[in-house]
């Protein structure tokens, strides 16, 4: 012990700790980090406590890796509207990767008063719209006064995305459809590109390949994979007139805005994925009969019971689902015992713990079989034989369950 103490590493940490006591972080020096993000170029900075409700679903994620987390400074930073706005979509992901687009939460963001969501499920900002970026830091000092929310919504409910958007992902009630957004506009991201080498590893030849993938499907990927992935639309920002900064040519003439900044979207000719069977493949025959529907399969592969239960939401169709009133029991064996009652009523899913209502149709299953049913790498004949999955009512409960999730 004696000989470490004279170190001279051990002797200058000691010294200088001496010097340099422990500073906490006052309000006023939090308040200044906040002037240092737009010193360092954020537009707009705001700081939020980690308690806030609006956290609650955040909370333990960030704690999971920041567990010293108490504030949050959140910063956005302006994007350049031009080339959002532009049909050709290479100049606007050029536009969203420049801007450094790493954080996509909006509760966060929301919290720490910088905008509010607009019907799209992006952030507008009051002054800049929708036309920012959002970054994070996560700070171990708490902060007497934090920023609070606006008290309007920006979004002027003109419903301009909803018409944009080629998948119909947002509807006029303001619900939006995950995976019909997912399977679309992030093709390039990790779903699609596993997606497409399970499509290259299926096909026998070139030539099979070639007629299920483009040479310029093959180009953008490879572009999304050399340079940041490619957004395909997010066409619900291009046409969004709200925010101080953006609302003048909408204000002035409504008519000429829709013209030269919605018309040249909805015209485009352009490859359009959605899953066969969705609702999102429906509204491109419907409403884009010019654009070419691109059938996939959905990327949203779920590897355990916990995320089935917890993200069925994101994959169902409430389109598909007309008509169907059901009460679903689900019993769940194997290394991941779960008991799950799934309802689904008015076009609208609930999914709860344990056993709850009279069913129509009660599936015990192996956890396993189930995923790899689901994963299409087991036949749900051959798990019924095996009694792997067994169920009680009609099979035709589950015909009109399958097709509420089309994948
Ligand atoms: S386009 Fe209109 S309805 Fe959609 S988010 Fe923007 S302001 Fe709201």
């Amino acid at each position: 012990m004696g000989r470490i103490d004279e170190h001279p590493t051990v002797i200058k940490v000691r010294a200088a700790a001496k010097v340099c006591s422990p500073v906490s972080l006052t309000s006023e020096a939090l308040r200044k980090l906040c002037l240092d993000c737009l010193d360092c170029g954020a537009d707009d900075a705001g700081l939020v406590s980690i308690d806030r409700p609006e956290l609650d679903d955040q909370r333990a994620d960030i704690m999971s890796f920041a567990p010293w987390t108490k504030t949050l400074l959140a910063f956005v930073c302006r994007m350049n509207r031009e080339p959002i706005r532009s049909p050709a979509r290479s100049v606007a992901n050029l536009e969203f990767h420049y801007t450094g687009d790493h954080v996509n939460d909006v509760a966060r963001r929301v919290a720490a008063g910088l905008g509010q969501m607009g019907i799209h499920r992006n952030v507008i900002h009051p002054k800049f719209g929708n036309f920012i970026l959002l970054g994070t830091i996560l700070i171990g000092e708490t902060v007497a006064e934090e920023s609070q929310p606006i008290d309007y919504n920006p979004c002027l409910e003109c419903r301009l995305c909803v018409a944009a958007c080629p998948v119909g992902a947002i509807s006029t009630n303001g619900d939006f459809n995950f995976s019909a957004c997912y399977t679309h506009n992030y093709r390039e991201f990790m779903g699609g590109f596993v997606d497409l080498t399970e499509q290259i590893a299926a096909s026998g030849s070139r030539n099979e390949l070639r007629a299920k993938v483009s040479d310029s499907e093959s180009a953008s990927m490879w572009q999304s994979l050399s340079f940041g992935a490619n957004y395909k639309a997010a066409y619900c920002l291009a046409v969004c007139p709200a925010g101080e900064d953006v609302i003048a040519p909408w204000l002035e003439n409504r008519k000429q805005f829709t013209e030269e900044t919605l018309r040249p979207l909805q015209d485009k000719a352009e490859i359009i994925y959605a899953v066969p069977g969705s609702d999102a493949a429906e509204h491109v025959q419907r409403r884009f009969p010019h654009k070419t529907l691109r059938p996939v399969r959905g990327n949203l592969n779920v590897q355990t019971i916990d995320s089935f239960l917890k993200y069925m939401s994101l994959q169902f169709q409430p389109g598909q689902s007309k008509g169907l009133d059901a009460v679903y029991h689900f019993t769940f064996t194997g290394s991941e015992k779960r008991m799950a009652t799934v309802t689904i009523r008015d076009q609208k899913l609930q999914v709860e713990e344990g056993h709850c209502g009279k069913a129509n149709l009660r599936i015990t299953a192996d956890g396993k079989t189930w995923l790899k049913f689901l994963s299409r790498e087991a036949n749900l004949a051959w798990a019924l034989v095996t009694l792997r999955i067994r169920m009680l009512g009609s099979p035709l409960w589950l015909v009109r369950f399958g097709k509420c999730f089309p994948s």
